[in-house]
């Protein structure tokens, strides 16, 4: 049994065909997926796509690239999300955390003083709601590091996804107790930076997630989108990797996403 602790699954191509990607998810022994929103409005339909469906859950947050777009409303929006305003408690419940929030100094789709207030924002949000974060930092680990060093009641609360630092900012990720997950990207030819760091990650902190509709793992990587069932290959991937048997790894990151996020424990 997997999960796949990263996925968009509101994207057009994912949500046309949400059963047969759930269906195809069990059959490859993913159980449970995380279905990211990167804004209030997609926050919005990402709860009308898990509505029903159990097994899926949602984290909600503002994408650094949508940090100039996003106005108060929109922060404000996303805090009543949180706070569960209007929301029946079946589905309160399966919103377990804030993100995907952080840096993108890669892209700079938006200002960097503005991403960094809109995070420090979210990170106000998590602490408020007591939940963990997800984020997304993309050639900006070190300051969101920095950031994040104001935040210390969130310091075991955070997960780096779709990880892809070198080993100087891995080794300060972890000191400071933060999680990593890995997405098919590990499974590519010239990720040996990845490599090396889903190496070094204890195995009380490591993730694994596909980050569909992107980045499809060898050996689908040519199939279009990405979907949750494929993290079946990167967890493979992993566990020869890390010299563990897949049973043992899938075990670990299953019981690791379920204390991260809070997930009820899984036992078929
Ligand atoms: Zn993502």
């Amino acid at each position: 049994m997997l999960i796949d602790s990263h996925c968009h699954l509101t994207y057009p191509d994912l949500a046309a065909q949400i059963d047969a990607i759930v269906q195809r998810a069990h059959d490859a022994g993913v159980r449970r997926m995380l279905t990211i929103a990167e804004t209030p409005l997609d926050a919005q339909a990402a709860l009308k796509l898990i509505s029903g469906r159990p097994g899926l859950y949602l984290a909600a947050g503002i994408h650094p690239h949508n940090a100039a777009k996003c106005d108060q409303d929109d922060l404000s929006a996303l805090a009543d999300l949180h706070r569960g305003l209007n929301l029946a408690a079946e589905l309160r419940q399966r919103i377990v955390a804030v993100g995907e929030i952080g840096l993108d100094f890669h892209y700079d789709f938006a200002p960097r003083d503005r991403q960094e207030e809109v995070f420090r924002y979210q990170l106000d949000l998590a602490l408020q709601a007591e939940r963990p974060v997800v984020v997304h930092a993309r050639s900006a680990e070190q300051r969101v590091c920095d950031i994040l060093a104001d935040f210390p009641a969130l310091a075991e609360r955070v997960v780096f996804h779709c990880y892809s630092g070198d080993e100087h900012v891995t080794r300060r990720i972890l000191d400071l107790g933060f999680w990593l997950s890995f997405t098919g990207v590990v499974t590519f030819k010239k990720a040996d930076t990845v490599r090396a760091a889903a190496r070094l990650v204890p195995r009380d902190r490591i993730m694994i997630e596909t980050d569909a509709p992107y980045l499809s793992p060898v050996p689908v990587r040519n199939r279009r989108p990405c979907e949750p069932a494929f993290v079946a290959h990167t967890a493979r991937y992993l566990a020869d990797l890390r010299a563990q048997s897949l049973a043992e790894f899938a075990a670990t990151t299953t019981a690791n996403t379920c204390r991260f996020f809070g997930l009820p424990e899984v036992n078929t």
